[in-house]
């Protein structure tokens, strides 16, 4: 599946906010926003703060789509879906992101960011329920054992990130670590109190609405 592949640290910077795209680094002084706090580019000092209307609402999709990772296509199908379900379409739609397998091995700590559950997903280390799932996309549901693999479990990038997860906020409380056994669990899908309060998702269903 295509990926983003170029500097991140450019996507939070031309959001203007922090998107925890780079795991340790994001928590330190040396983050690319504390440092230049203005967009990438030539012309990037002049841009002006004063975004409105559909630019507004862009600038909102495009921040929460960075923050999964995904592409225009494969964050539009999130939507959709939403949309298809019963209840609130932005409700649905930030759950449904973060029901993703990749998601939920981040939020458990076993990686230190998105893209590196990513990687642990596609290599084969996670497992659901006992089997090995290496679908990053994989949406997960209460009561889901997410584990990583017993072989993998030696693997230092795991172990640091597990130790260090207190560092980065925590486990939420929809999700229990079982930080000895490397095993994790979803108790519930999150409620949208329970996720990031500044995401603005009404102005995503806006945009995609028109
Ligand atoms: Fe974004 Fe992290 Fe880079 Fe800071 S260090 S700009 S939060 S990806």
């Amino acid at each position: 599946m295509a990926r983003y592949r170029g500097s991140v640290c450019r996507l939070c910077r031309r959001e203007g906010v922090k998107l925890f795209l780079k795991g340790e680094r994001c928590f330190t002084d040396k983050c690319a926003v504390e440092r230049r706090k203005f967009a990438p580019g030539q012309h990037g000092q002049r841009r002006g703060s004063k975004t409105l209307g559909y630019g507004l609402q862009l600038r909102e999709k495009q921040k929460v789509k960075r923050i999964y990772g995904l592409l225009e296509k494969q964050f539009h199908n999130y939507f959709v879906r939403a949309e298809r379900s019963k209840g609130i379409t932005g409700d649905n739609l930030l759950i449904g992101l973060e029901r993703r397998l990749d998601n939920i091995v981040y939020r458990l700590g076993f990686a230190t960011s998105r893209n590196q559950a990513r990687q642990i997903v596609r290599h084969g280390h996670v497992m659901v329920n006992k089997r090995k799932v290496n679908i990053p996309s994989y949406a997960t549901r209460p009561g889901d054992e997410v584990s990583i693999h017993e072989k993998s479990r030696k693997n230092p990038l795991i172990q640091y990130s597990v130790e260090s997860v207190s560092g980065r906020g925590g486990v939420p409380q929809w999700l229990e670590l079982n930080r000895e056994g490397f095993t994790g669990k979803v108790l519930a899908l999150p409620r949208r109190e329970e996720l990031d309060p500044n995401i603005q998702e009404k102005l995503i269903v806006e945009l995609y609405s028109k």
